[in-house]
């Protein structure tokens, strides 16, 4: 009997696009996943191009949500990946629930993703025959710039929305990752 991983490891390594969905805490969660799945590492190194996690997360009401001061003691604490590069454009712009007709008092309406994209090259390729961890893959995707999901949230939550524009999150800098990049400017 063929399980539905051979068949989709088997495909990819045949020149197929193969979008798979596994159930793990994070996009390298995927990789020994896979092993326990009894897919042999030196084919998920062959097989697997890119793991992308998301999580859907409540969004504040557009309408009531209401700004609010986060002090730089707190975004240490919650481990705020992100710094203004430049003081002028003043601290990221968070805002709390409220509560409106539109959201029936809510002051959540509707749903976002947060994502982390994990490419399988450089470092990461060898990892799976190494039978690394989850945390010890995942640390290694940080070093090749991946922005985990937590930080994504965090920045999401900052402000680096679709419906604010560009330039409410200039000169967001990214500390979470040895290259620091700029992610938004
Ligand atoms: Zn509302």
């Amino acid at each position: 009997m063929l399980f539905v991983s051979e068949i989709s490891v088997d495909a990819a390594l045949t020149d197929h696009l193969v979008l798979a969905t596994l159930h793990t805490n994070d996009a390298a969660g995927a990789i020994p996943r896979l092993t326990n799945m009894g897919v042999d590492p030196y084919l998920t190194t062959s097989a697997v191009g890119c793991v992308v996690a998301q999580r859907l997360v409540r969004r504040l009401c557009d309408d009531c949500k209401t700004p609010v001061q986060v002090d730089e003691g707190l975004l240490g604490e919650i481990g705020f990946p992100f710094e203004w590069e430049d003081p002028e454009d003043g601290r990221p712009g968070f805002f709390a629930p409220a509560g409106c007709e539109a959201c029936g008092g809510d002051g959540y309406r509707g749903r976002i993703g947060i994502y982390e994209l994990m490419p399988m090259n450089g470092e990461i390729v060898g990892l799976p025959l190494e039978r690394s961890s989850a945390d010890e893959i995942s640390r290694a995707a940080v070093r090749a710039g991946m922005v985990k999901m937590r930080a994504d949230g965090l920045l999401k939550a900052a402000g680096d929305h679709p419906d604010r524009g560009g330039a409410s999150h200039h000169g967001l800098v990214n500390h979470g990752s040895a290259g620091k990049h700029i992610v938004k400017s």
